[in-house]
């Protein structure tokens, strides 16, 4: 059992005990109407109008008034009997109502500390009797009064608080003291106010008449009404707000549950989405391995197959192996144009294409994005080797359509067989690459290595390095090469072209640097350095005299370059350096690298066309036109390869192509130019089907600037005069011997 239990069977036992002293001790006066009425009062309707002080388990009942009146008016005992009643129907009242639930013996225990609080009292009067006779306070004496009420009050307090607060202390674990503090010292003051209510109503009971006495106990009710409202509206507002604290405590709980809550979601969420892109890259390299690497092998496996193979052909003077090296041209564009999706599946493609090819013992690697290598073992001859290089060729080159678009694999391979002289993987794998840069540039397709290509190579290597201090070096300059209007000769403008003259090697031919130009990508800022000067150069022919006013140039712009949005920039910049109006400045684009990526070079051509510069699509019927796109690129002029110039006839045989372009050209509202024109009969054939310009050795060679400028000088006539021609050498050196 608990401490707590045994205290209140002790409060209990003491009670029990001091109300039996009580009942034994009753007087007779007790037995009348008055005392009845009050010991009503005490079980029916003081309960009723007990004040539950605001945040205190201290209540303002009206028992201690009716307890201390019982006292004064029939003595300690009858107030201890009372105080016993009217505990117990305060009790009652109060579980009743549902304000509080006792727990077991809590009733009993209440009724007895009211019972030995009043006993308390009534002892601690009974030892002060004597001293309060001996002052000689009569009864009905105010002062008398005034003393047993106090008195009575204070030992009241004193001991009710006591008790309490110790069986609080003990119940709730709780400092004494603080205990005491809180519930009890604010609300000393009820005992002594209940003491004065109960003197007053004893003295208006003893000493006044019926009226005065209504009056007094109206103004009690309507002061205990109006505390009893007061009280009650603070109890709400406490109410209130505490119940206001609790939701403002329980939104933010349920804020902190959710944000906790969202906390944990999230969290799950990173979780699962990390999961599903590990998952992810782990299937699309699965998926990729799967169609490349697990039947095709890497470039450090394909070395080490290499290196073995060497040794064991070194060995054997019988043995011998061929490696193809193969690389996709522009798959960059591919991969740009449609998409990396697109080109992952192009490849895989290749792949798979390249497979049919190869038997148990050969070996396939992919060396890097669109380069593969074969190693073919057992085979015959060089040429059994070059054929079924052909074959593959022919065969990966066949075009296939792929998400509704037509896919044309530009490939190129190069052949190196073994050699006794290689002592490692890197040198003959060097040689494959070095011809299939060959197949590359003769657009054969496939080449063979052989010395001489090394060789080549090797130039290629030095002229490129060369070029990339040409510039700085004053190696570069133009030629001009005129446009004449083929209806009158008249000259309209020139052809811009790039030409170097080397130091030691003399002049080297555009034919030469300009791809090496291209593959560095030196080519862009050289075209940015030809616009400059091109148009700087126009600006001061057009203000030589009035009939030159309109002379236009034709720029040269790499398929390289299209792909870079800095060209725009560099035509503003030269156009702004230059004065020169936009519209004369012609930028040519052949045919191929218009087509090779239409939709972007539409896109960058309109940009250029804004400007207001006039373009021309070059070296017409070399390419693979989609008429589609010819129809959608913004070109202003179409300018006929020279090779179909070329291949007119001395009677206008093979004209049927030239007239077909130049009716297609002005279907599609565009000018033709021809380029290449070096007789009298292509250039009467031309001006019968209709072309509008013409440019070609018959009219003018590229010259340089200093020797066209007399020309336009002297108005020269561009229609064939003989005795000039011999003078026109489109190379440096003999320019400057050009007399005129
Ligand atoms: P292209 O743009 O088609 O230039 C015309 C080429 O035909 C020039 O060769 C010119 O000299 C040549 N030509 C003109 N009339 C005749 C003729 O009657 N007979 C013969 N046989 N040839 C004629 P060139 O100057 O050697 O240039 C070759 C190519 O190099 C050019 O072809 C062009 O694609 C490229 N190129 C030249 N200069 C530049 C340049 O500044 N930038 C770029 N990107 N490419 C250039
Ligand atoms: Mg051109
Ligand atoms: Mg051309």
């Amino acid at each position: 059992m608990k401490i707590i239990e045994y205290l209140k069977f002790a409060l209990i036992t003491l009670g029990v005990f001091c109300l039996g002293f009580a009942l034994m001790n009753l007087s007779a006066e007790i037995v009348s109407w008055s005392f009845l009425l009050l010991l009503m009062f005490a079980i029916f309707v003081a309960p009723k109008m007990t004040l539950t002080l605001p945040r205190s388990r201290f209540s303002v009942s009206f028992s201690d008034s009716i307890i201390f009146l019982s006292f004064l008016m029939f003595g300690g005992a009858a107030a201890i009997v009372l105080s016993a009643a009217e505990m117990l129907a305060s009790c009652y009242y109060i579980q009743s109502k549902g304000k509080m639930t006792f727990s077991r013996l809590m009733i009993p225990t209440n009724t007895c500390i009211a019972v030995i609080t009043t006993t308390s009292a009534y002892l601690a009067w009974t030892s002060f009797s004597q001293f309060f006779i001996n002052t000689g306070l009569s009864h009905a004496h105010t002062n008398y009064l005034i003393s047993v009420l106090g008195l009575l009050a204070f030992t009241q307090f004193i001991v009710s608080s006591l008790i309490v607060t110790f069986f609080y202390s003990i119940k709730d674990k709780t400092n004494f003291l603080e205990t005491w503090k809180k519930d009890f010292f604010s609300s000393s003051m009820t005992q002594f106010v209940g003491a004065g209510l109960a003197g007053i109503i004893f003295k208006i009971i003893n000493n006044a008449d019926f009226l005065t006495a209504a009056i007094a106990l109206l103004v009690l009710g309507i002061a205990y009404m109006s505390y009893r409202q007061s009280i009650g509206e603070i109890n709400q507002a406490i109410t209130i707000a505490e119940q206001a604290e609790r939701d403002k405590a329980e939104v933010e709980r349920i804020r902190a549950e959710q944000a906790e809550k969202y906390a944990r979601e999230l969290t799950l969420m990173l979780e699962k989405e990390e999961q599903t892109s590990v998952a992810l890259r782990r299937s699309k390299e699965a998926f990729q391995h799967s169609a490349m690497h697990d039947t095709l092998t890497n470039r450090a496996n394909f070395a080490g197959e290499l290196r073995v193979l060497i040794e064991k052909c070194k060995k054997n003077p019988a043995a011998s192996f061929f490696v193809l090296f193969l690389d996709i041209s522009r798959f960059k564009n591919i991969n740009d144009s449609l998409g990396h999706t697109i080109g992952d599946k192009v490849l895989i493609i290749v792949a798979k294409r390249l497979m049919r090819f190869i038997r148990p013992n050969d070996i396939v690697a992919r060396l890097g994005g669109d380069e593969f290598a074969i190693i073919f073992n057992d085979l015959s001859s060089i040429k059994a080797a070059e054929n079924l290089a052909r074959n593959i060729h022919e065969k990966i080159s066949e075009t296939f359509s792929l998400s509704g678009n037509n896919i044309f694999i530009d490939l190129n391979i190069g052949l190196a067989p073994f050699e006794r002289e290689y002592n490692n993987p890197e040198e003959i794998l060097r040689d494959a690459d070095i011809a299939m840069h060959y197949a590359k540039e003769s657009g054969s397709g496939v080449a063979v290595f052989d010395k001489a290509l090394r060789a080549r190579f090797l130039d290629r290597v030095t002229l490129e390095s060369d070029l990339r201090y040409a510039i700085e070096r004053g190696e570069l300059f133009m030629h001009y090469q005129p446009l004449i209007a083929l209806k009158d000769g008249e000259i309209i403008g020139f052809e811009a072209l790039l030409r170097w003259q080397h130091p030691t090697r003399g002049f080297v031919s555009p034919a030469q640097f300009i791809p090496i130009a291209e593959d560095s990508g030196l080519i862009i800022p050289m075209t940015s350095w030809i616009l400059g000067q091109t148009t700087a150069q126009i600006a001061k022919w057009r203000a030589l005299a009035p009939n030159y006013s309109d002379l236009i140039v034709s720029v040269n712009i790499s398929g390289k370059h299209l792909t870079k949005e800095s060209l725009v920039e560099d035509v503003q910049k030269s156009l702004k350096a230059s004065n020169l109006p936009p519209s004369a400045l012609k930028l040519e684009i052949t045919e191929s690298a218009a087509m090779e990526n239409a939709e972007y070079t539409i896109k960058i051509l309109n940009k250029l066309k804004e400007l207001g510069v006039m373009l021309s699509i070059d070296d017409f019927g070399t390419g693979y036109s989609s008429l589609s796109y010819l129809h959608r690129l913004p070109f202003d002029t179409l300018k006929i390869d020279r090779s179909f110039v070329y291949s007119v006839g001395e009677n206008g045989e093979n004209s049927e192509i030239l007239q077909t372009i130049i009716s297609l050209a002005k279907n599609l509202k565009m000018r033709v130019i021809a380029e290449g024109i070096e007789t009298e009969n292509q250039l009467s054939l031309l001006q019968n089907l209709g072309c509008d310009y013409g440019q070609g050795y018959l009219m003018s060679k590229p010259l340089a600037v200093d020797v066209m400028e007399k020309l336009l000088y002297q108005k020269h006539n561009w229609f064939p005069h003989t005795e000039t021609q011999d003078a026109f050498d489109d190379k440096p050196q003999n320019e400057n011997l050009s007399v005129f």
